[in-house]
C-alpha cells in the first residue's frame, strides 16, 4: 500500500503544536469537524489559520521532520511486529497446550469456545 501523501498544515487544533503534518483526509476531517461541531463564533479562525503550507521547511525544521519520520516508520514496524506477537499469543494460549495449562493453574469453567468467564455467574442447574 502507497503511503498517503503529507502536509504541513498550520494550528490543526487551537492550542496544540502550531505546525503539523497530516494527511489531505485528516485535513478535510478536520475542517468538516470545525464547520460543524465547534462553536459559531470560533469557526472562520479556525478555518482561517488552518493552511496547508507549501513553503520548504527551514534546514532545523526538515531535520526534526526527518528524525521524527524515521522514528515513526520504527514505530509501524513495531507496531506491526507487537500485532503478530499478540495474535501468537492469542493462539497459543488458546491451543491444547495453552487449554491443559489452563486447567493446571486455574481450573474454571473457562474453554475457548466459551472464554466468557461471566457465565461461571449463572446458577448452575
Ligand atoms: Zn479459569
Amino acid at each position: 500500500m502507497t503511503p498517503p501523501t503529507l502536509h504541513l498544515v498550520t494550528h490543526m487544533g487551537h492550542d496544540g503544536p502550531w505546525l503539523l503534518i497530516k494527511t489531505a483526509k485528516e485535513i478535510r476531517k478536520r475542517r468538516a469537524y470545525i464547520r460543524t461541531q465547534k462553536p459559531e463564533h470560533e469557526r472562520a479562525l479556525r478555518l482561517r489559520l488552518l493552511k496547508i503550507v507549501k513553503a520548504p521547511l527551514p534546514p532545523q525544521l526538515f531535520k526534526a521532520d526527518a528524525a521524527w519520520a524515521k522514528a515513526d516508520a520504527a514505530w509501524v514496524k513495531a507496531d506491526a511486529a507487537y500485532y503478530k506477537a499478540s495474535a501468537a499469543w492469542d493462539k497459543v494460549i488458546n491451543s491444547p497446550e495453552g487449554v491443559k495449562f489452563h486447567a493446571q493453574v486455574c481450573g474454571c469453567a473457562w474453554t475457548p469456545e466459551q472464554p466468557d468467564i461471566l457465565r461461571q455467574l449463572e446458577p448452575s442447574s
